[in-house]
């Protein structure tokens, strides 16, 4: 089933990105308008008023000059010249009579506005308004203005300008909008899809290693954008599962194999028993290599649990402050028999104390397997040196032995559960230690690393901090 087809399109990424889009894109669009709007109406209204005042100033002047007779034939003639129907005077005394004016034909439905000329009065400052008439598109400007103490002039102009700039604009923002909002959804679409298009191809990717192909990986394009982060990322992450899934399998493998092994050997003597023993002695036999078998896959089940549990953090460990030459002196003398029967000298160059702040026991543990394996895989003769070197961060525990080492094919491998190299498999062994090892150093924030030469020797290097943080401890 294709992925268009599994979602719906309403519920797309691509279709709410374009929503988005367009939206931000018509409401920015539809303030640009408003502002451009209200920018154009007010110079128009500045200039009416202009010319409004402009007026008021020319019929003061005439009437200084010669008297109110002449005023009221002027703004007959004026009203005529420009147009009855395009502007219109009266004279008012300050109660609001009329007491002249020109042709007020088409301007009958315009009042005298008593609060107006209160306002006028009291302020002494023109007052303008803008009203509509009912039945016509423009809107009238008004101006009240003193001539003189006694005479009010009201003067009426149709703003047409106004009226055809709102009409053009009504049109030409209609037919923009409607443009704009078609074109912001296309390229709102188009960019959307593009986007979309290429998490898409790593959705697909995922639907195919869900299907089971697990060497899938998604293509980068190579421009190092959050697309090529994305597929970067999914392709690591890829990579690491592949790597844990191969590892778990070994591991498994590895498992069986170990676990076969004794239970193969407790089937074979109870057998044996079964058939041919008669005496108690061959039973008290089976009962003991029957203990001793569960006893080894007893400490290789716990070694496991110890091993996931130290991992994965869920064992808090018990945090104390630890002398690790105490511990390293410890486990010398532990494993002092063992290396006397394998005639192998080992020598300890420590210093008197070395503090450190860990789990007394989980790095007995660890130091007990690196110590162990030294001895375990030198041959008779040789030698296993210990030093402990503090500074001030950390303290550092290397295992130098003069043993068979490790091929370079080999040592990525070691640290891995139930791995072991082929020339130690004569050694008693479960191919577990170095795991636990390992994990109890990372526990405690620390880390081991091993430097080897197949046949000439080996050094193992714990390295753990001094103090352990919070953090590592979980
Ligand atoms: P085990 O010792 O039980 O086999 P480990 O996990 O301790 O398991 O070690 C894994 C493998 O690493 C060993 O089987 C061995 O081949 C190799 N190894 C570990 N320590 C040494 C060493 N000091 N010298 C040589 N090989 C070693």
């Amino acid at each position: 089933m294709s992925l268009r087809r599994r979602i719906s399109p309403r519920n797309s990424l691509a279709f709410r990105l374009t929503l988005w889009y367009a939206g931000i894109f018509t409401v920015s669009s539809f303030i640009a308008f408003l502002l451009f709007y209200t920018l154009i109406t007010s110079l128009i209204i500045e200039r009416t008023d202009q010319d409004l005042l402009g007026q008021v100033s020319r019929f003061s002047i005439l009437l200084a000059s010669e008297g109110v007779e002449a005023v009221k034939d002027s703004a007959v003639i004026e009203a005529e010249a420009a147009g009855v129907k395009e502007v219109f005077f009266r004279f008012l005394s300050v109660n609001g009579q009329v007491f002249s004016s020109s042709n007020m034909s088409y301007w009958k439905d315009i009042d005298i506005d008593e609060t107006a000329i209160k306002a006028l009065l009291r302020e002494n400052n023109p007052v303008f308004q803008t009203i509509a008439i009912a039945g016509r598109s423009e809107k009238v400007r008004i101006l009240y203005a003193v001539l003189r103490p006694s005479i009010i002039l009201q003067v009426g102009v149709a703003m047409e300008s106004y009226s055809r700039f709102l009409d053009a604009f009504q049109k030409i923002f209609v037919t923009t909008m409607t443009f704009l909002i078609i074109l912001a959804a296309g390229v709102g679409w188009f960019m959307a899809r593009r986007a979309v298009s290429e998490v898409e191809v790593i959705t697909r990717t995922a639907q195919k290693i869900s299907g089971g192909s697990l060497d899938e990986r998604v293509p980068v394009k190579g421009r190092g954008d959050e697309i090529d982060q994305l597929a970067n990322t999914f392709n690591q992450m890829l990579d690491r599962i592949q790597a844990l899934l191969t590892e778990i399998k070994e591991m498994s493998d590895n498992m069986a194999h170990d676990l076969r092994s004794p239970i193969t050997r407790i089937r074979g003597v109870a057998e044996v028993t079964l058939t041919s023993g008669k005496a108690l002695s061959e039973y008290e036999g089976m009962a003991a290599s029957t203990i001793e078998e569960c006893d080894r896959l007893l400490d290789m089940i716990n070694t496991m649990l110890m091993i996931s549990k130290t991992g994965s953090g869920v064992d808090k460990l018990c945090i104390k402050d630890v002398d690790l030459t105490g511990i390293v002196r410890q486990a010398c003398e532990l494993f002092e028999p063992t290396a006397e029967d394998k005639e192998v000298n080992v020598s300890c160059d420590v210093p008197d104390r070395t503090h450190l702040t860990g789990d007394t026991s989980m790095i007995q543990r660890m130091l007990s397997n690196l110590l162990d394996n030294a001895i375990k895989y030198t041959p008779s003769g040789g030698t296993v040196n210990i030093t402990v070197i503090e500074s001030n961060a950390q303290v550092v525990v290397a295992f130098k032995d003069t043993g068979v080492g490790i091929s370079q094919a080999d040592l990525p491998r070691i640290f891995e559960r139930f791995y072991r190299c082929d020339q130690s498999r004569s050694q008693a062994g479960i191919g577990l230690g170095l795991s636990l090892a390992r994990a109890i150093a990372r526990a405690h924030g620390g880390d081991i690393t091993v430097i080897s030469t197949p046949n000439q020797g080996s050094i193992f290097t714990a390295t753990l901090p001094k103090s352990l943080s919070s953090q590592t401890q979980l």
